[in-house]
């Protein structure tokens, strides 16, 4: 690291954590080591999959860019253990999203003795002029993917007038995908049938800026089985309405849907909200367009044929 970004980088010297996350209180005991294992590095630590995915996009390989989402965990709801308390310590920034869903990573950082880490919240990109939100998952509309992007790599950039110049080229380089991403979504809108049922509430955004509409949820709780009135009132709207089409989720088992399609005969489709996975650079890209594919194939039958901009 340079004497230009040493000055404006929080340099973690001493920072190994050894500890236990009990009920969610965490109970740290701190032992000396120099996150030697980062190779002098700098370490951004993120949160959700798909802001790993786009902020490896940013840096090169002076960069160690970790997610703290432990394998396979719901970011619904996590236990960090140490080895994400360690990666936590290590790090001279935290990219996280907010909106209630991730704000485990701030009792990680306070358990990491780590307070003064530059951490920016993609949160504060995520809104339209006069919005306020509340449901989290901004990330499936790739509008509002575009403008984090944009405000996280302009606050990564600001860490370090010396890599500054190598971030917005990065950035620069990755955005037209992105851009092509939300151009393509359009074709959502001119779609003759566009509501749907999804498994949780994980679509808003998705839905409301680019003309489809939630026409119902079936897990109002993530993850917490629907009450016999929730199912029945979704059974109902499937049974009024036979254009509406029911998704259900990659990688998300639940029995409740496949009973859900079985009792009014509808096709389960899928929909992957990126909440698992592994975080690879181009997983974001890749799955928001197989949704689209899913999407315009299913709204759209014969005509959901998808413009390719890759
Ligand atoms: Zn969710």
């Amino acid at each position: 690291m340079n004497n230009g970004t040493a000055s404006l980088f929080r340099i973690v010297g001493v920072c190994a954590v050894i500890g236990a996350v009990i009920f969610g209180a965490i109970k740290i005991a701190n032992k000396p080591d120099d996150c030697a294992s980062y190779g002098g590095k700098i370490v951004i630590a993120t949160t959700i999959v798909p802001l790993t995915s786009v902020v490896k996009t940013m840096v090169d390989d002076s960069f160690v860019v970790e997610s703290v989402l432990p394998s396979g965990a719901d970011p619904h709801e996590v236990t960090l253990s140490p080895r994400e308390i360690h990666t936590l310590a290590c790090a001279q920034a935290v990219v996280s999203l907010g909106l209630g869903l991730d704000t485990w990573v701030d009792k990680g950082i306070h358990a990491a003795g780590n307070d003064a880490v530059r951490h920016i919240r993609a949160e504060q990109f995520a809104a339209l002029p006069g919005e306020q939100l509340s449901n989290p998952h901004v990330w499936l509309s790739p509008r509002r993917m575009l403008h984090m992007y944009n405000g996280i790599a302009g606050a990564l950039a600001t860490f370090s007038p010396t890599r500054s110049t190598l971030i917005e080229a990065h950035a620069a380089a990755f955005r037209p995908q992105l851009e092509a991403l939300d151009a393509d979504y359009a074709a959502l809108g001119k779609l003759p049938q566009r509501d749907i049922i999804t498994l949780h509430d994980a679509f808003t955004y998705m839905a409301g800026d680019y003309g489809l509409t939630i026409a119902g949820v079936i897990e109002e709780v993530p993850e917490d089985t629907p009450t016999p009135q929730q199912v029945a009132h979704i059974i109902s709207i499937l049974s009024t309405h036979p254009r509406v089409a029911l998704f259900g989720e990659t990688d998300v088992s639940a029995a409740i849907i496949t009973v859900i399609a079985q009792d009014t005969g509808r096709t389960l489709h899928t929909l992957n909200s990126l909440e698992v996975g592994a975080a690879d650079t181009d997983i974001y890209v890749r799955t928001m367009r197989s949704n689209l594919t899913e999407l315009l194939q299913t709204l759209g039958g014969a005509q959901g044929a998808l413009p390719n901009s890759n």
